[in-house]
C-alpha cells in the first residue's frame, strides 16, 4: 500500500498506521515483554508458527514500524533496525558467513567496517579480500573463491566519497552466485536506491542523515527479497537446511522472499542481541520525518562549499562527486543525480600540522568524531578515526595521511564558507 507514495510522503507517514482511537504519533514501546492470553499462543510465537511480540530484543513495536518505513523508503521487502551501523554490517554478513566462509569486499569503506571485517571477521574465521571498485570486473572476480558468500562496497565511501558503480558489482555478485551488500549510508534512499541497481541488501548506519541530529547511534538492514537462495542452496545451507535452533525449520521454505531478514531477526538478534532500543527508534523517526528536506540542503551546501575549496589557492585537492574534477563524477550523475552527500574531503597546501592548525581555527564548524548531521562538523581521520590504520593501510581505504574530512551542515552556506575563510587566512 505504500508504494506508491513518493519519498517525501514515506519519509513523514510511513511505517506507522494507527487505526481509530490509536496515537496519531509513532508511540515509544517502552517495554521489554508482551502479554498473552494463554500459554500456548506464546509458544507458537517461540516456534515461529505466528507472529507476534513477545520480547524486546527480538521484536518490537516501535521499532518494526521505523524499520518499515526505512524498507519502503528503499524499496525492500523487510527491514530490521540494529544497535549501531557496526551491528548491521556485522549481521549483514554473519547471516550468511560463517566460519571457513570467504567474502569479497571493496577496500574504500568506512574505517570501522574496515577493521571489523579485516581484523575481527578473520578471528571468527571468516575472510576477507579487499578489492580496488575501480578495477575491471576481471580483476574484481580474481578474488572469488567458491567459498565466497558475498560482495559488498559503499554506495558513497566513508571518508574518501568514491562512487561505487552499483551495476558493475551487481553484475560481478551474480555471476559469482552471490549477493550484494550495499552500506548506503550516506548517499540514503533519498539520493540513491541501490536495489534498483541490482543490490540485493543494504545497510545504514542510521547514526548519520538518517537521525540526522547526531543524537542516536543505531544501524539498519534492508532486504531487497530478490535473492534466489534456493538457487544457491549448496552455498547458503543457514538459509536453505534446517535451523536446528528452531525444531528444524527451513527458513526459504518458511518465509520465502523474506528468508534473510527473518533469519537475521530470529537467529542472529536473539542470539548476539544487538537490538536499537525503542526510545532510540523513536529518535531515529521523527529524523526521518525531515530525511528528504535535510538531504538536498546538505548537498547543496556541500556543492557550494566544494566549488569554494577548489577555487582557493591554499587547497591542494578537493575531492566531491559533484566536482566535475572529479574521478567519480560520471558515475556521481548516473547514480546520484539529485546529489550525493554533504560529505567533502580535501587536502590543504602545507604539512600535516597546517591541517591541524586550520582545524583549530576554525570556530562554527567544530571537531568532532561523526559526519552527516546538522551542524558542520570537521575530522582528520589519518588521526582520529583511522589512526589504527598504517600508512599502506591508510592509503588502500582512500585515506590520504592529509585528507581532511569535511561535513558541511543545513546551517547557511554563507557562514560555513566565511568560517573556512577565516581558518585559512591564519596558516
Ligand atoms: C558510521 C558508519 C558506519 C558505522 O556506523 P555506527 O552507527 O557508527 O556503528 C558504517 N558505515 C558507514 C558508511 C558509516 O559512515
Amino acid at each position: 500500500m505504500e508504494k506508491k507514495f513518493s519519498q517525501a510522503t514515506l519519509c513523514v507517514q510511513g511505517g506507522w498506521n494507527p487505526k481509530k482511537g490509536e496515537p496519531r504519533v509513532l508511540p515509544i514501546y517502552q517495554s521489554t515483554t508482551f502479554k498473552y492470553e494463554t500459554s500456548e499462543q506464546m509458544a507458537k510465537l517461540f516456534d515461529l508458527e505466528e507472529s507476534g511480540y513477545f520480547y524486546t530484543r527480538l521484536q518490537n513495536p516501535t521499532n518494526d514500524a521505523v524499520a518499515a518505513k526505512i524498507a519502503a523508503l528503499e524499496g525492500g521487502i523487510g527491514a530490521m533496525l540494529t544497535s549501531s551501523g557496526q551491528a548491521a554490517n556485522f549481521y549483514a554478513i554473519f547471516n550468511i558467513c560463517q566460519a571457513g566462509d570467504h567474502f569479497v569486499c571493496s577496500s574504500t569503506i568506512y574505517g570501522g567496517t574496515y577493521n571489523l571485517f579485516g581484523v575481527t571477521l578473520k578471528k571468527l574465521g571468516i575472510e576477507c579480500t579487499f578489492v580496488n571498485a575501480d578495477d575491471s570486473e576481471e580483476e574484481i572476480s580474481k578474488a572469488f573463491r567458491p567459498n565466497t558468500k558475498a560482495l559488498f562496497g559503499e554506495t558513497i565511501s566513508n571518508p574518501s566519497i568514491d562512487v561505487l558503480d552499483i551495476e558493475k558489482f551487481a553484475r560481478i555478485a551474480h555471476k559469482h552466485g552471490v549477493p550484494l551488500i550495499v552500506d548506503n549510508t550516506f548517499a540514503t534512499p533519498i539520493n540513491c536506491r541501490p536495489f534498483e541497481w541490482g543490490a540485493d541488501i543494504i545497510t545504514h548506519s542510521t547514526t548519520k542523515y538518517m537521525d540526522g541530529h547526531a543524537t542516536c547511534v543505531g544501524g539498519v538492514i534492508v532486504d531487497s527479497g530478490n535473492f534466489d537462495w534456493e538457487a544457491q542452496a549448496d552455498k547458503f545451507p543457514g538459509l536453505t537446511q534446517p535451523d536446528e535452533s528452531y525444531h528444524g525449520l527451513t527458513y526459504t521454505k518458511a518465509f520465502g522472499k523474506m528468508a534473510y531478514i527473518t533469519k537475521a531477526t530470529a537467529q542472529l538478534m536473539r542470539d548476539l542481541g544487538s537490538i536499537q532500543s525503542p526510545q532510540n527508534a523513536f529518535l531515529l523517526n521523527l529524523g526521518l520525518e525531515t530525511l528528504h528536506l535535510r538531504v538536498p540542503r546538505h548537498c547543496q551546501n556541500a556543492q557550494k562549499v566544494a566549488e569554494y575549496l577548489e577555487a582557493n589557492d591554499k587547497v591542494a585537492w578537493v575531492n566531491y562527486c559533484g566536482l566535475k574534477s572529479s574521478k567519480y563524477y560520471k558515475l556521481a550523475q548516473k547514480y546520484l543525480p539529485n546529489g550525493s552527500c554533504g560529505v567533502i574531503a580535501f587536502g590543504l597546501k602545507g604539512s600535516r600540522e597546517d591541517a591541524i592548525k586550520f582545524m583549530d581555527n576554525l570556530k562554527l564548524a567544530c571537531i568532532v568524531t561523526h559526519v552527516a548531521d546538522a551542524r558542520t562538523c570537521v575530522l582528520h581521520p589519518a588521526s582520529h578515526t583511522h589512526r589504527q590504520l598504517t600508512d599502506e593501510q591508510l592509503i588502500e581505504a582512500g585515506v590520504a595521511p592529509d585528507l581532511i574530512r569535511l561535513s558541511v551542515g543545513i546551517e547557511d552556506v554563507n557562514d560555513i564558507i566565511a568560517d573556512i575563510e577565516q581558518a585559512l587566512a591564519k596558516f
